[in-house]
Order: C-alpha cells, then structure tokens, then sequence
C-alpha cells in the first residue's frame, strides 16, 4: 500500500479547500496527482531521489507533497528559511530538485544549486496544479515511468524540530505513514462526515499526518487556510464549520484569547473535539479552552521519529485524565531507566515507544541510532510515567529538566502554576547554571495584567514546595519560539545571559 491508495474519499466529497482557491473533489485530486506523478517522472525524477517542497500551507503544497511522494522521497521545507537556511537543507539531504509556488519564495529559487532542478508550480482556474521545468540539473536526467511505490519506500524525510539539539534527519516510509494516520483516525473516530480545520504547517509532522493525510485517510474534507492567523480563525470557522482543529499549545492559547470577541461565532459553532499536540498543553488551558468553546479537548503526545502520533486520550465517554498525554494508540508505550531496563508500572523513567509507526533509524547518524533504538524500542527523551489503565503523565524533556543540587523539578509543574495566575498570560520554567547546585531555576512571563515579580514569587511559595520556587522571575513582551510554536526552554539562561 501506499499514500495514493490511502485517499479514501467517495469521487465527488470535497477533498481540499483554501479559501483562496477553487476547492477540489477526490477524483480531481486523485487524476491530479497521477498527472503531476508523470510529470516528474517526464522531468527526469524517480524512487529514491529528495525533492524539496518550498512552499506556504494551502491546496497547491498539499497535492505536491502526496506528488513527490509518489515519483521519490518529499522533503517540505519551512518556506520562511532564510537563503543560507536553504542551502543548508538541500545539502543535508542531497536534494535533486526544489519545488516553488508561483516563483516563490525567492531565498528558497536563490539558493539552488547548479546540479539541482527548479520546478515551479502553478494552479489552473480549476484549482489542480501544473508543475514547469524551469531549470534542469547540470546533469541531463532521462524521462522514467517506474512502478508506484510500495509501502517499504520512503515516502518523505524530515528534521526533527531541532529544541533539543541539532535537527536529527527522519526518513519516513509510506507503512509509516499509513499506519500513523490509521491510528489517529481510530482514536477520533474520524469519517467522510468531518471537516477538518489545518492550522499547522506542511512542513511539519503534525500538520502532515495529524491533519492532512488523517483527513484524507478517513474521506474528509480538509480545509486548508495559508497559515494560521488568529483573526481569520473564527472566520473560517463560520464559514466552513469544521467538526475539529488539531494544533500547538501557543494557537490554542492564541484562539482562546480572541474567543470572546466572537461569542455568537463560538455559540454557533461547536467542535466535535479540539485536539492538542507538539507540546505540552498547561492542565489550565485545557479547562480554559473546553469552559469558553464548549467541546472536549484531547491532548496527544506526538514526535517526528514516531510519523506523528503516539498516545492520546479518548474522546468521551472515554475517561480523559487531566495532565496525562492518554494511552497508546497501535503504540505500545514502556518506561525505561539509564541502563536499557523496562521499570514498572508507576516508576518515573524515559518513556520508550514501539509501532509500526516509529521509523527503523535516523539516517546517517549511527551515534544518534545507537542512543535511540535499544531492545526493539525507541527512547523518545522524554520522562513520565504509566499509571495502572496505561495513562501516561509527562513530566518533560530529560534535557530539560532542571536538577536543583540534586532536586528534581519538572519545568512543566512550574508552568502551569504561574499559568494559574490570573495575571500571567504565558510562562516558562528553566534552569540556570549555579556554582554550588549545579542548576537553579528561574522563569519568565508575559503579563495579560500588572503584577509585580515580588507578588509572583510569593504566589509560587504558595503554590510549590520551596525547591521549585523560581529563584527570580522574569516579565518579558515575549518568549522565544521555533517554527513550530515550541517554547526554547533550553536558550532561555543563554538569551538573558544569566550564567
Ligand atoms: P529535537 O528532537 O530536534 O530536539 P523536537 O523533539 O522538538 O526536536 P519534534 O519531533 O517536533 O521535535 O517534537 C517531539 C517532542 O515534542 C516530544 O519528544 C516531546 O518532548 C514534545 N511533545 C509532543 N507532544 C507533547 C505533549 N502533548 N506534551 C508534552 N510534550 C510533547
Ligand atoms: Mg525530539
């Protein structure tokens, strides 16, 4: 099996809609993509070659990507690099061609090298796309027609969103894939009756898998904005009325606090499910988001390596355990100590996942393979621990951790403590060197009202034993992100240069 047989839509569902484009049914997009398929192969590219895809979220970067993965192994990358970003990608991943949209975007064309080709992608009036050679390779390729892929062959590389440390390169095969989308369509119950609302980008595992190939896997519809704007959220809401949005902690946060200044739009409309993954969702946004948009909220725990989704908890009448990441779904979830031992249930150790959903090893990067892969499981970095139904409480990245002269403190507790602040409106927890514990900790936040770091420090001691009261606190207009939305706990004590 492969991504083209996953598209489960009867001919005439809505497959894809951008508000900006004429939408497009199964069947366009199935003779679309078999089209565009052959155009590659006409070009010159086959299985086994990495096409980069430059372009922003929409109808046109969706048919490309399931294209690409048909003809060799897509490699999305986040169109807002900047030139030398590019240029670090296509060597990193030895990419033989760029896709663009529309000639766009320039630092992406500008960064091509000789030996690669240049595609441009245009849409029709009728919505589909048509690809154009606009410069070969410095070698002439030959015209192919070789097989449909199967389910063993790479369907598209990644990099890992780079929080911890370097970008780790995950190839990820078609199996991979199809199984990721099949569990969380089992987990949501999803069906041709959904519409699905994509916030996340292309570039991403999430939006890859969680919103766009669940979707099409299941026969949806999936509605596909440029990008994620708070305004236009509520909008699109109206208009398309989505039965779920899938997205990271900082959209919700961003979503709830314009939700009431649209109360009729919120009223009128309600989700069937909100879905949160990515990065830890605080325990209060989640009772914040289901009080104002009156629908269930289900946090899921997710990782490129794994193509997406690993555990997630159920929609009701499931039990949801507030401040778990829920149970496996077609993953089997273990918790490992240092040493490579499976702990049992209860004990707090690294979560260790196995599915046929978890990729067979980070390419080129024997030493990362070596550290990752131990017994047939593969050590995600994270800590928490199972209770006795197999929910899954996580207490945050092992880096990220901060080791207080010996005193463990889980960054996410802190978190969410500030976060129950009637004045704090974000937060963040880190750790800062200290001569004799090793690690102190400190935390930054954005204020959504005046309030002192002296009150704040006195409602931690309130809240927290004395180990895991920030040493200082600091009121900042921002705190520093990926691409993704992820908070960078970890350059926090750099970029205040503490330390
Ligand atoms: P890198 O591996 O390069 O440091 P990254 O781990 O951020 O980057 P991703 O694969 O995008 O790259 O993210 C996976 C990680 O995101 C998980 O290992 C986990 O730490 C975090 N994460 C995902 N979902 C959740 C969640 N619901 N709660 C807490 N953490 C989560
Ligand atoms: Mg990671």
């Amino acid at each position: 099996m492969n991504l083209f047989e996953l598209l489960a839509g009867e001919d005439n569902h809505l497959a894809l809609v951008t508000p900006s484009e004429r939408s497009l049914t199964y069947k366009q997009l199935r003779e679309n993509i078999v089209g565009l398929v052959s155009q590659l192969n006409s070009f010159g590219l086959k299985r086994g070659e990495r096409i980069a895809i430059a372009m922003t979220n929409g109808s046109p970067m969706a048919i490309t990507f399931l294209a690409v993965a048909l003809c060799g192994t897509a490699a999305p990358l986040n169109p807002k690099y900047k030139q030398e970003e590019f240029a670090f990608y296509y060597e990193d991943i030895q990419a033989k061609a760029l896709i663009t949209l529309s000639e766009s975007p320039k630092a992406a064309i500008a960064a091509v090298t000789p030996d690669m080709m240049l595609i441009n992608a245009k849409v029709n009036t009728d919505g589909t796309l048509s690809f154009e050679l606009v410069k070969t390779g410095s070698e002439p390729a030959e015209s192919s027609n070789p097989a449909a892929p199967n389910a063993d062959d790479l369907a598209m590389i990644l990099h890992t969103s780079g929080t911890t440390s370097r970008p780790k390169r995950v190839p990820i095969r078609h199996r991979n894939l199809i199984a990721s989308a099949g569990n969380i369509i089992g987990a949501y119950s999803l069906t041709a009756a959904d519409t699905t609302l994509c916030l996340m980008p292309l570039f991403h595992i999430h939006g890859l898998v969680g919103c766009l190939l669940a979707t099409l896997a299941s026969g949806g519809t999936l509605i596909c904005p440029n990008g994620f704007n708070a305004l236009e959220f509520w909008k699109l809401v109206d208009t398309y009325k989505p039965t779920w949005y899938s997205a990271a902690p900082t959209m919700h946060q961003t979503i709830l606090a314009r939700a009431s200044r649209n109360t009729e739009i919120v009223k009128a409309n309600r989700f069937r499910f909100i879905r949160s993954s990515s990065a830890p969702l605080p325990p209060i946004i989640i009772e914040q988001l289901e009080a104002t948009l009156n629908a269930p909220v289900v946090e899921s725990y997710s990782m490129t390596e794994a193509s997406h989704l690993m555990t997630t908890n159920p929609l009701p009448p499931k039990v949801r355990k507030l401040g778990t990441v829920g149970y496996g779904f077609g993953v089997e979830v273990g918790i490992m100590d240092s040493e490579g031992n499976l702990l049992s249930q209860g004990s707090l150790g690294e979560v260790v996942v196995k599915a046929p959903n978890v990729i067979d090893g980070y390419e080129n990067n024997p030493e990362a393979n070596a550290t990752a892969f131990v017994n047939g499981w593969f050590r995600t970095g994270d800590q928490g621990t199972l209770d006795a139904d197999g929910y899954l409480r996580l207490t945050g990245r092992i880096k990220e951790l901060i080791n207080r002269g010996g005193e463990k403190i889980s960054p996410l507790e802190v978190d969410d403590v500030l976060l129950r602040h009637p004045a704090v409106a974000e937060a963040l927890a880190f750790a800062v060197p200290h001569k004799s514990l090793g690690e102190d900790i400190h935390a930054a936040v954005v204020l959504k009202a005046e309030v002192s770091e002296k009150e704040l420090l006195a409602y931690c001691s309130t809240m927290l034993a004395d180990f895991k009261v920030p040493k200082q606190i600091h009121i900042l207009d921002q705190l520093p992100r990926g691409a993704t939305g992820k908070l960078q706990r970890l350059a926090m004590a750099k970029l205040l240069n503490i330390g």
